[in-house]
């Protein structure tokens, strides 16, 4: 199946200009049978309230997060899609290069899909291995096609 890429307004415009045309090499890296939507948030950080039981639980802002449905824990479910990944998409634009902040959002889209794959396959949720795994799919994607973090335009061939 797919990812469908959503974009909240203001997303960071070097992010927003380059993850489409990217977001297609990630999802190949994958092997997704359910429509997974990935959000952009226009935010450095995102964070999830989980509610557990009977009260919430806010989580650690991280740069993303992945929710799967049907779940109880979930209250909102973009249409015909089983998984939900959130992603920051405006880190802190003086801390890091365009190439770095990119690379993070592609290495956070990989992270949350090997949770994807961890629920898909029936295992429980580990972030044992999944960052090393995350970085490792994005150093590949960079080895394969070097204007993997560069900027695009539709003038620019590749
Ligand atoms: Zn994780």
């Amino acid at each position: 199946m797919t990812l469908v890429l959503k974009m909240l307004r203001n997303v960071d415009e070097s992010v927003a200009d380059w993850l489409p045309s990217r977001l297609p090499i990630i999802a190949a890296k994958f092997a997704l049978r359910h429509r997974i939507a990935v959000v952009l948030s226009p935010s450095p950080s995102v964070r999830a309230n989980v509610i557990y039981r009977d009260s919430i639980e806010e989580s650690q802002s991280a740069f993303g997060f992945y929710s799967h449905f049907p779940s109880r824990r979930a209250v909102w479910a973009p249409p015909r899609c089983s998984g939900l990944i959130v992603v920051a998409a405006n880190l802190r634009p003086l801390a890091h290069q365009i190439c770095e902040r990119r690379e993070i959002v592609a290495e956070t889209i990989c992270h949350e899909l090997v949770h994807y794959e961890q629920w898909r396959d029936g295992r429980k949720p580990t972030e044992r291995g999944v960052e090393q795994r995350a970085k490792a799919l994005v150093r590949a994607m960079v080895r394969d096609m070097p204007q993997f973090l560069k900027r695009t335009s539709v003038q620019q061939t590749e």
